[in-house]
């Protein structure tokens, strides 16, 4: 028997004209590069959009067309966001901290026609338009006067938009939900980058899913930091929910250093500040520095990579909840959470916030082994982790061969993560697969080594990498940072982790380096610690 409701398709822009409705007073203050913040009510950044709409279909762009922005988070960035959904179009964000080869890549790829970037990067966009797709245009995000390098006929941002004034608003169409509404690539670790096309359906589930994981984050009392990028997963959603709720925005611009960020939450009233632990490392040093930290801050999300122990500590000690979330560019991203019990609990260093947490709304996790046979929810049984939900990817934007290989018979998606599920239905990751050092045919975690050794005093940063070696075939080797000043030595780590670690998976030396490489999206970048250390055991 069918229900009789109506069939009212789920689209992007209604969630902005909801917000407008609702919370015409919510904002979102924008910093740019040079640090100078200005804002927007919810209900200017409505008339904005509407603005946008009408120009982007004046320049040409259809539904279906791909939009591409490379640019940091701003207000502009974010009507982007609505005013191509809005039209049927679809906003595809590119990371601006790329190799221009993968940039150019990514853009022909996706046959962008059109690119929004901000004047900041007008050196990178100078060097990319002769490799870039065939004719893309060119809209710069500018604050002044255009840049002199800024590639031919570049057209500017608020130009379009003032001569719009007069426009009126544009009427929204009407299309299915399951329209795509957004792209984004995967870095591409391994291989060329893959493209995740999002719909307004799963963009607006994994909203309410997330909403729901972190209710008391979200509403009219509440200000977000995004400094997770835009450009990486869609800010994690937030667009979407922030506007869903009416929760005010702050987006920082390209300055991310600690002392920026400390400052635009302690002077914008921000509630929770959004992004990966690198990020979180540097806001707490200038939080220690100033022995406090930003006065409205409750809450941290840290998502991206694991939420450590020490970093753990040090929000708690100084007041800051943590709440910690798992997922990929594939997953939309947020799918598995710490649960509010447990955010909201006691500042008890509660090891269960270093798991990866309990599945969102809608999702479903897998574990399975080598031959793909399930293995229980023990809390011991280590696996390959396979994920279900509707705002998980389907496949690859045009990459058959990709998408052949990211499901198993069933169609569940790949993760490529090491987990075990714990009976209480919390994820806790192991290490990404790639990851996974296989000494002597045993596996050792990466992931486990790295926090052994962050416990151990005088050490600022840890990873583990996996390098040949002729006898084990591969062996762990631990590259660390030292905090400033500190003596520590390779036989105080070893015996450190020795505590904590059989002795067979104590890597037998340490290499110090002055600082840790980083990906485009701010985690540690193992792959290039993997191509330095390569050798290390073939002498
Ligand atoms: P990439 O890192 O390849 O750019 P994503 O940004 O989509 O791609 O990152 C997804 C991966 O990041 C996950 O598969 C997982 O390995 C890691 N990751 C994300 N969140 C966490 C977390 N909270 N704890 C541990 N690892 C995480």
């Amino acid at each position: 028997l069918q229900g009789l409701m109506m069939d009212r398709p789920l689209l992007v822009s209604g969630i902005l004209e909801h917000a407008a409705r609702a919370y015409p007073q919510s904002t979102v203050v924008s910093a740019n590069a040079a640090g100078e913040r200005s804002r927007c009510s919810f209900a200017e950044i409505h008339k904005r959009v509407h603005r946008l709409a009408h120009a982007l279909v004046k320049l040409g762009v259809k539904p279906g067309d791909r939009v591409a922005t490379l640019a940091f988070n701003s207000n502009r960035h974010l009507e982007l966001y609505y005013a191509t959904a809005g039209i049927g179009a679809v906003c595809h964000t590119i990371n601006p901290r790329l190799f221009p080869e993968q940039i150019s890549w990514i853009a022909n790829h996706a046959e962008d026609s059109l690119l929004f970037f901000d004047t900041v990067l007008t050196p990178q966009v100078a060097g990319l338009v002769s490799s870039m797709p065939k004719g893309i245009r060119y809209v710069a995000l500018a604050d002044g006067p255009m840049p002199a390098e800024a590639p031919a006929a570049t057209l500017d941002y608020e130009t379009l938009l003032a001569a719009e004034e007069d426009s009126g608003l544009y009427d929204w169409p009407e299309f299915s939900e399951n329209t795509a509404c957004a792209l984004c690539y995967t870095s591409g670790t391994t291989g060329n980058p893959k493209g995740v096309l999002y719909s307004h359906r799963s963009q607006i589930l994994h909203a309410f899913a997330e909403i729901m994981a972190f209710f008391k984050l979200f509403g009219q009392d509440k200000c977000v930091l995004a400094v997770v990028p835009l450009f990486h997963v869609n800010a994690w959603g937030l667009p979407y929910s922030c506007f869903l709720t009416g929760t005010s925005m702050v987006l920082p611009g390209p300055k991310l250093d600690g002392v920026s960020v400390f400052n635009l939450m302690d002077e914008e009233g921000v509630t929770t500040n959004f992004g990966v632990p690198t990020v979180w490392g540097m806001i707490m040093e200038e939080v220690r520095r100033k022995g406090r930290k930003p006065q409205t801050l409750e809450y941290g999300l840290i998502g991206g990579a694991a939420l450590t122990a020490p970093l753990l500590k040090a929000m708690e000690e100084f007041g800051i909840r943590a709440a910690h979330g798992w997922g990929m560019t594939e997953t939309s991203p947020v799918s598995t959470t710490t649960t509010a019990d447990i955010i909201n609990g006691p500042a008890n260093a509660n090891p269960r916030k270093l798991r990866q947490g309990v599945p969102t709304w809608t999702t479903e996790l897998k574990l399975v082994d080598e031959n793909g046979h399930r293995l229980p929810h023990d809390g011991v049984s280590r696996g390959d982790l396979l994920i279900r939900c509707p705002f998980v990817t389907a496949g690859y934007y045009n990459d058959p061969v990709a998408t052949a290989a990211a499901f198993d018979e069933e169609g569940w998606f790949r993760t490529g993560d090491v987990s075990v599920i714990h009976p209480t239905g919390e994820m806790e990751i192991v290490d990404r697969s790639k990851d996974l050092i296989k000494s002597g045919g045993e596996w050792i975690s990466s992931l486990e080594l790295e926090s052994a050794a962050l416990s151990c005093p005088g050490v600022a940063g840890a990873a583990a990498i996996a390098v040949n070696h002729p006898k084990w075939s591969e062996r762990p080797l631990l590259c660390i940072v030292r905090e400033a000043g500190s003596p520590v030595d390779q036989d105080t780590i070893r015996a450190h982790i020795g505590t904590r670690m059989a002795k067979w998976q104590v890597p037998d030396d340490v290499v110090f380096i002055e600082a840790l490489p980083m990906t485009a999206t701010g985690k540690i970048s193992k792959l290039t610690l993997r191509e330095r250390f390569r050798d290390f055991y073939a002498g």
